[in-house]
């Protein structure tokens, strides 16, 4: 299935200059989407290590992460930017283009020693998916690898991330 030709491209979203790769006409084709997860889950089941959690990314990595995780047979943990999550979090703050942000997960949801798949929609500059394989090393967490739907090869996002299998179903 070509799976690119499901994403849309929105040119100047957010902002003038930026062209937005939009999943949610994948989200509502019905083959697009059972596909898309039961690839997913394919390459991500073949990873090394088992997964006993994977964790997603406020906001698309939920959609994609949960379903992944039902596949897996794992738990699924929510990573959210700052003051979402309602218990005792662990934070971490980290730098955006212009000024910075943070990412917050449950203290109680991991422990030392986890094996964590870490998933998200997109993966452009690597920002995101770095502070989060970093706020869960942090925990003492075991990374098993990162699930992409779609990775920005130009940006090199893949560059700041640790050294751990990173799979991408769709380049740009
Ligand atoms: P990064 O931190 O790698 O620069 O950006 C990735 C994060 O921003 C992801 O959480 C992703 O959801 C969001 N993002 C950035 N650009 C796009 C885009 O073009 N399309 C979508 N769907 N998400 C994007």
């Amino acid at each position: 299935m070509n799976l690119k030709s499901l994403i849309r491209d929105i040119p100047d979203f957010p902002k003038p200059g930026i062209l937005f790769r939009d999943i949610t006409t994948l989200l509502c084709d019905p083959q697009g989407l059972r596909y898309t997860i039961d690839i997913l889950a394919e390459k991500c089941g073949n990873l090394e290590m088992q997964v006993d959690c994977v964790v997603g990314m406020e906001s698309r990595g939920f959609i994609f992460g949960a379903p992944l995780a039902y596949r897996l047979g794992s738990g699924f943990v929510p990573v959210r930017k700052k003051g979402k999550l309602p218990a005792a979090v662990h934070r971490i703050d980290y730098q955006l283009e212009y000024g910075t942000d943070s990412l917050e997960v449950h203290q109680d949801a991991l422990t030392p020693g986890s094996r964590v798949l870490i998933v998200d929609d997109l993966i452009a500059t690597g920002g995101t998916a770095s502070a989060t394989a970093k706020l869960l090393e942090k925990i003492g967490c075991e990374l098993v690898g990162f699930g992409f739907i779609v990775e920005l090869k130009d940006l090199q996002g893949r560059k700041h991330l640790p050294d751990v299998p990173i799979i991408s179903l769709v380049e740009y």
